[in-house]
């Protein structure tokens, strides 16, 4: 892709997100975006970052780990780690992301929060939830959601954004809206149930089901496809 190309799907990711809130009667600066670089060189991220881009989420620790070496340069990037999360990682994501949004139970979230530097922000945390409750998909089932929400805004280096879900994918408008409903339903009695927590970020909505998550309320929508293109192989 080249430069231009790049900034102008940026362009059009944007449009789309500022669409959607509007069709949704929301105000346009209600939900923000997150581009989805994993699979795409450091190169592109650079140039997104140049067209004003500055949240990045990224799947794959390694990969991740190399393209910030790469784009150190680049002071106020921010870092957002989406993909599934195994204890032996932890220490790393735990030093340099400022977001994790797949964190599905207290044993990773308590080594987060162990192993969160003294001298960094507390780390951003979102529950991820299996809200369609897929047996292969990670995630917390939402029935074990609360009690894992109540110990997880306990912990002291971790601060309780909100909630994580990919759904499973559905054909229509209106099937799609009705998992990414039961998010934002779990996320209204989470707030009720938390009301000391910073709850405020609903992170749903991918390429292809962005503006039925604005309808349901996401704050945060995650864009991989529709600004990088088609992923590229591992
Ligand atoms: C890859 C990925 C995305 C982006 O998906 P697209 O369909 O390419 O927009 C969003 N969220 C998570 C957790 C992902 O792994």
């Amino acid at each position: 892709m080249t430069d231009n190309a790049l900034s102008e799907s940026l362009i059009r990711a944007r449009h789309r997100l500022e669409k959607a809130l509007i069709d949704a009667g929301r105000p346009t600066t209600d939900a923000t975006l997150l581009a989805v670089s994993k699979t795409k060189p450091a190169s592109m991220i650079r140039q997104a970052y140049a067209a004003g881009q500055q949240a990045f989420g990224e799947n794959y620790l390694q990969e991740a780990l190399d393209k910030q070496t790469e784009l150190a340069d680049l002071a106020d990037i921010e870092w957002h780690f989406i993909g599934p999360l195994q204890s032996n990682k932890t220490r790393a994501v735990a030093e340099n992301f400022a977001w994790v949004h797949s964190v599905d139970r207290l044993k990773i979230a308590k080594r987060l929060s162990e192993q969160r530097p003294n001298d960094s922000a507390p780390l951003n945390v979102c529950l991820q939830v299996n809200i369609s409750k897929e047996e292969t998909k990670s995630g917390v089932l939402p029935e074990a959601l609360g009690e894992l929400a109540a110990e997880v805004a306990r912990l002291p280096r971790l601060r309780l954004r909100g909630l994580m879900a990919i759904p499973a994918p559905a054909d229509t408008l209106e099937a799609q809206r009705q998992p990414l409903a039961a998010l934002r339903e779990a996320f209204e009695r989470l707030k009720s149930d938390l009301p000391d927590a910073p709850l405020d970020t609903l992170s749903m909505g991918m390429s292809d089901d962005l503006e039925a998550a604005i309808l349901e309320g996401a704050t945060q929508v995650r864009l991989g496809t529709a600004i990088f293109g088609a992923r590229d192989a591992r």
